[in-house]
């Protein structure tokens, strides 16, 4: 059984990409889903992944206060 996982955590996820509108959405992309342009995920989803791989901590809370901040629950 494989551990439900984040992709804000996983190496493989990214918020910098060229679809401006979803990123603005809080949406990323997967570095594995080359076959499929339009796919997005999100990145709080718990999802079961057997591709993931951890972020560095650093990586990972940057993204999470970039998130914080779109969404305006800044401290
Ligand atoms: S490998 Fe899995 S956990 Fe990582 S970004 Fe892709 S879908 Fe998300």
């Amino acid at each position: 059984m494989t551990t439900a996982v984040q992709c804000v955590y996983c190496e493989r996820f990214t918020l910098r990409h060229h679809h401006t509108a979803m990123a603005a959405q809080g949406l990323g992309r997967c570095a594995l889903m080359t076959d499929r342009p339009a796919s997005f995920v999100s990145p709080l989803w718990r999802r079961s992944c057997a591709t993931y791989q951890p972020a560095s901590a650093a990586k990972a809370e940057a993204r999470i206060e970039w998130l914080r901040d779109l969404r305006g629950e800044g401290a």
